[in-house]
């Protein structure tokens, strides 16, 4: 990852206002986020004002000296807290900030206070900064929108009556890795017939059968970030009120895209799809926010919903993703990713035509 040297001046001007002498990183998002470090969870950051460490054990030697040039590297195991003690005592920092939001109660008792430091909570510091992404982070969400895209055009021709939802998300997951990714961002949704009226409906042994909705929410997980899409097919020809429903969904997502002005915040451009789908009487059975932050977590700042206060901003990467679900008939959703460039929202999902697709 890049402009590490600028993350790390902006911790430190941080840690001046606060009045603090280090920062302990310790989730391996922010880790990876600092650091570029990929051993996920086995590698604490220490940063100070003036120097920067990463403890590892002997299995990260020298992937942590390649990836986290910036860091020392300190040879210890990094959930003990006496390595850490050590570290802070040769520092001279008597006063530390920690993850208070990404810590396990039981390891604030058992490691941070083992430290005999003062204790600061960091509270939001990283997802404030993580909320602006770099050019190179944007690439590579867009990197990871491609890999996804590309898996669900090859996946298209398996989605027939007589597969199960396991076997969709199966393939598409498979598809996922053969061109490049790392992981799945999240648990592959393939929610089909009236199952699609689970918003989060993970794939499930239930057989597709002809006339089915079925709504497929899935990322890939590449380059340290995430990528999150939707769309909602039909095993032929929906019946007319879900072919109503499909295209109040779509018309609410264009709307949401279309009808972005600068200066609008999450909860700004939430309404302008929540307006399209209340006046086609439908506002009951779309209970979920607009969208959401993406980056290293599938979910992170800024909030795209009804109660979403922050201003939209070039440099952020969210989710569209308006979604009807009427019990016992079934469901719609369609998600793309959008950053903002050039005062409009820039769609990094491209996939397949959204237009009402029947296989
Ligand atoms: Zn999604
Ligand atoms: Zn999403």
């Amino acid at each position: 990852m890049d402009n590490k040297i600028a993350k790390l001046e902006k911790v430190r001007s941080f840690l001046r206002e606060k009045n603090a002498e280090g920062i302990i990183v310790s989730s391996w998002q922010n880790v990876l986020y600092l650091s570029g470090f990929t051993g996920y969870n086995d590698a604490v950051l220490l940063v100070t004002n003036k120097n920067s460490f990463i403890i590892t054990d002997s299995r990260y030697y020298v992937q942590a000296e390649e990836q986290a040039p910036e860091f020392e590297l300190v040879k210890g195991n990094a959930m003990s807290p006496d390595v850490m003690k050590k570290l802070l005592e040769e520092q001279y920092v008597s006063s530390v900030m920690y993850e208070n939001k990404a810590i396990s109660y039981n390891d604030y008792f058992r490691y941070y206070e083992a430290l005999g430091v003062k204790l600061k909570k960091a509270d939001n510091l990283f997802g404030d900064m993580r909320l602006i992404k770099t050019p190179e982070e944007i690439m590579a969400v867009e990197k990871a929108c491609d890999l996804a895209s590309e898996a669900l055009v090859k996946t298209l021709p398996e989605i027939k009556a007589g597969k199960t939802e396991i076997e969709i998300a199966a393939a598409l997951e498979y598809n996922m890795r053969v061109a490049g990714a790392e992981k799945t961002s999240f648990e592959t949704i393939v929610a089909s017939g009236t199952r699609g009226a689970m918003p989060h409906g993970t794939a499930s042994k239930k057989v597709l059968e002809q006339g089915d909705g079925i709504t497929i929410d899935f990322g890939a997980f590449f380059g340290g970030v995430c990528s999150d899409m939707t769309r909602t097919f039909f095993l032929g020809e929906p019946c007319p009120e879900m072919r109503k429903i499909y295209n109040v969904v779509l018309e609410a997502q264009t709307a949401a895209i279309e009808g972005y002005r600068p200066g609008m915040t999450g909860g700004d451009i939430d309404r302008i799809a929540r307006d399209v789908i209340k006046e086609a009487g439908y506002g009951e059975y779309f209970g979920h926010g607009l969208g959401h932050g993406v980056g290293i977590d599938v979910h992170e700042a800024p909030n795209v919903s009804p109660k979403g206060s922050t201003v939209l901003e070039p440099g952020m990467i969210f989710s569209i993703e308006p979604g009807i679900y009427v019990p016992d008939l079934g469901g719609v959703r369609i998600e793309d990713l959008v950053t903002i460039e050039n005062g409009s929202l820039r769609i990094l999902t491209k996939s397949p035509a959204k237009e009402l697709t029947m296989l």
